[in-house]
């Protein structure tokens, strides 16, 4: 991490403010931490100048959905054995870590975000543990308490945090008694804040939210999850949440890779932000989301790895270009955008990340490589085509 003087301008071959918008040659101006101005060409004035390079800078990237506490089960938990088999797998192996294993994976997850380019995130959090890690680090991002089973005691509250960056997350609709998830839902809208949950995600979620029945009614049996009063059948998960009124514009929700063209015209009325972790999906479900469809009715779209419970690397760029491979039909400022632009809306971020212009902080990352054109910037950085290894700027 660079570390500079109060005023300070940023120099490159090229800038992306945005996925829509380069300059050759250009230049940032930054005052303690804000950028105050972005222009083409030479610096003016008598601030130092940092010449990064020919490469790009670029607004750092947003990863909208992680998982860091599961960071130490890397390479613990089965590759192909199904979702509920890798479920079951996961709640034993994590039981058995102890917690400085589990902050150490929390640790080594945070400073590879920072390495690869990452300024945000949207971390969900079942045990608490990352919160200390999370807020001492540099990463930007909301920091959602996840809460899951049936209400015992008093409903969650957002705690006072000057920062404003905690919020709560319910877990899935499968998994989370309508009325926590409705209790949540409703502590995020009065502070407004966003809130998250895993939505339309398996199989087994959608056979439950429709029956009651099926594996995972016997699973919530074993956990003792009593599920009797909640308001099953459904005609699917996310009919549920929106009878629940946890949809709206303020609700991130993640994955959707069981939707069906009825869910999607429902979302899109609600407005709901949509989180998706290509990489994860394929791994845990062999099957993708339908970017063709989210993209098609407008929705919000936004890019995460989710855990390493499910992912092989926190990396943002690999991320994309994993995406831009299995998505062919998305032009590469689609991706960015869903990397940058989009994640910080949906995590209630946009005016101070996603983009480098004037007022917003100064995220950034110089990634090197070479261009000739305009054209193909955007392309390298989306296929992760560097000469060299990316630095985070944060001043
Ligand atoms: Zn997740």
């Amino acid at each position: 991490m660079a570390t500079n003087p109060a005023e300070t301008w940023h120099r490159a071959g090229w800038v992306v403010t945005d996925p829509e918008t380069i300059i050759r040659d250009g230049t940032i101006h930054v005052s303690n931490g804000r950028i105050t101005a972005v222009k083409s060409g030479k610096a003016i004035g008598p601030d130092p100048v940092v010449d990064h390079g020919p490469g790009v800078l670029m607004p750092a990237l947003i990863n909208a959905h992680t998982h860091l506490e599961l960071g130490a089960l890397k390479e613990m938990l089965p590759r192909t054995a199904g979702f509920e088999t890798w479920v079951r797998h996961l709640i034993k192996a994590r039981a058995e870590l102890r917690p400085e294993a589990l902050l150490a994976g929390i640790q080594a997850g945070i400073d590879e975000l920072i390495d690869t380019g990452c300024g945000a995130v949207g971390e969900i959090a079942t045990l608490g543990l990352s919160k200390a890690p999370f807020f001492a680090s540099i990463l930007g991002g909301i920091w959602f308490e996840e809460h899951l089973g049936n209400i015992l005691g008093d409903f969650p509250t957002i705690p006072n945090d000057p920062s404003g960056r905690t919020s709560l997350a319910g877990h899935a609709p499968h998994t989370t008694s309508p009325d926590l998830l409705a209790g949540l839902k409703r502590a995020t809208m009065h502070r407004n804040k966003p809130f998250s949950i895993h939505l339309s995600e398996s199989n087994q979620e959608v056979e439950f939210i429709q029956s009651g029945k099926g594996s995972w009614a016997d699973l919530l049996r074993e956990r003792k999850i009593d599920f009797s009063s909640w308001p099953l059948p459904a005609r699917s998960p996310v009919d549920y949440l929106e009878q629940l009124n946890i949809l709206d514009e303020k609700t991130l929700a993640v994955h959707l890779l069981q939707a069906d063209s009825q869910d999607f015209e429902t979302l899109t009325a609600c407005r709901v932000s949509v989180a998706v972790c290509p990489r994860s999906n394929q791994r845990l479900h062999d099957r993708l989301p339908d970017l063709m469809r989210m993209h098609a009715t407008g929705l919000n779209v936004c890019l995460g790895t989710d855990s390493l419970a499910s992912c092989d690397s926190l990396n943002m760029f690999d991320e994309m270009a994993y995406a831009a491979k299995r998505f062919s039909f998305l032009s590469p400022e689609t991706i960015l955008a869903m990397a940058t632009t989009n994640g910080a809306r949906a995590l209630g971020l946009e005016t101070e990340y996603g983009r480098l212009a004037p007022e917003y902080r100064f995220s950034s990352v110089y990634a090197p490589l070479t261009a000739a054109r305009p054209e193909t910037v955007i392309e390298k950085i989306v296929t992760a085509q560097f000469c060299g290894k990316v630095e985070i700027l944060n001043d």
